[in-house]
């Protein structure tokens, strides 16, 4: 079993909906990062402990759900799409699934991956419309084709002929921040151009609703990112993961971050661990950065110790040059076969410039612990 230090552990009491609606900011979860941390600061969660589940900070509310099927004696994947689907049907997540923001046509699209780490299979959906489990999708593709990835309309056109119902995937409040995204950007989506009617045309669209419109003002300013990735490691030792995501918002059609990709987003070896992550995913496909923490963890790293690994091989891409570096927010998430964890942050800060947390379960409650910060300072278009 590895022997695990971390500089600080925070944990907030999360048992229950009274906590999990004092996390919701404008009724949305946050990402990457919690206020819920300012509440309480209690034990460090447990290292080594199987069976063991972890996602990013907006999985916090979904783990209890993976948790049951593994003390349950279920299979690995099963558990991490079981937590992943519940934050898919979410429609106050506004970076997953059901509701999540829209690329730039107002099309939400989907990006989905899973890895099954007994049988050595992967299976991938990138750009899928309409259809809102994509986790379950990429596993159906992993378990009943001979293919690992299908992409846009394919993949549609398969959910379909597998059972998926097509939906709209755009809410009422993922709509209208879309409208006020195109009302900023485009001349012609807006009645005029001067800041009265601009503040009259935001107040009209969101019934006036300051907290609305405020929210819509900083996605608008800073496009979100936002994303779940999940792994599990049972009591034999076996491991499976899974990330799904609507990706960036106001992205180009068509655009494919890193979590539909296996090696990037999400990868698991068996005999080793796995590994995920958010923010922005090009960077991530640059360095293979689910596969580059999975050898750092078979060569003896720690899952923190691997997860900083990746995160410096993305600032030497920039020659860590922090302006650079300061257009995004990138974090990674790891699990090792002994039950360890960890996570690390580019930035220290999370959602709203609180520290950067993530959610685990070593099987008595959900918990959020700070991510190690790769810089330790403020700072990330996040
Ligand atoms: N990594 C995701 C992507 O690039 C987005 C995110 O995690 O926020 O699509």
């Amino acid at each position: 079993m590895e022997l695990w230090s971390r500089r600080k552990f925070f944990r907030t009491s999360l048992a229950g909906s009274a906590l999990a609606g004092a996390n919701k900011l404008f009724g949305r979860t946050p990402t990457n990062g919690d206020d819920a941390l300012s509440l309480a600061n209690l034990a460090p969660p447990a290292q080594g402990k199987r069976p063991l589940i972890i996602s990013s900070a907006n999985g916090l509310h979904a783990l209890d759900k993976g948790m049951d099927i593994l003390k349950k004696g279920g299979d690995t994947l099963d558990a991490v799409v079981a937590a992943v689907t519940v934050v898919e049907d979410d429609p106050n997540d506004d970076s997953v699934g059901y509701g999540g923001l829209p690329n730039e046509e107002g099309e939400v699209e989907l990006d989905a991956s899973v890895m099954h780490g007994p049988t050595h299979r992967a299976g991938s959906v990138a750009s899928v419309r309409r259809i809102k489990n994509v986790s379950r999708l990429a596993k159906t593709v992993m378990e009943n084709t001979n293919h690992v990835m299908l992409v846009g309309d394919g993949a549609r056109r398969y959910a379909v002929a597998e059972g998926f119902e097509e939906m709209n995937l755009l809410t009422e409040h993922s709509r209208k921040i879309w409208l006020a995204w195109k009302a900023k950007t485009s001349f012609n989506w807006r009645p005029g151009i001067d800041s009265p009617e601009w503040k009259e045309h935001m107040a009209a669209l969101f019934d006036g609703n300051e907290a609305e419109i405020a929210y819509a003002e900083s996605v608008i300013a800073h496009p979100r990112t936002g994303t779940i990735p999940c792994m599990a490691v049972d009591a034999k030792g076996d491991i499976s993961a899974t990330t799904t995501t609507s990706g960036l918002s106001w992205k180009i059609p068509g655009r494919v971050g890193d979590s539909p990709i296996i090696g990037a987003g999400c990868c698991v070896d068996n005999e080793v661990g796995a590994a995920g992550s958010t923010g922005k995913g090009e960077e991530n496909i640059k360095i293979c950065g689910g596969h580059t923490i999975i050898e750092m963890m078979r060569k003896g790293m720690s899952p923190e110790a691997a997860c900083l690994e990746a995160l410096g091989r993305i600032a030497h891409n920039y020659k860590n040059d922090k302006k650079k570096l300061g257009t995004f927010h990138i974090y990674f998430y790891a699990i090792n076969k002994d039950g360890a964890h960890g996570a690390a942050s580019l930035w220290r800060n999370g959602y709203e410039k609180k520290h950067a947390v993530y959610a685990v379960h070593d099987g008595t409650e959900a918990k959020l612990v700070e991510c190690t910060p790769y810089l330790d300072e403020t700072g990330g278009d996040s």
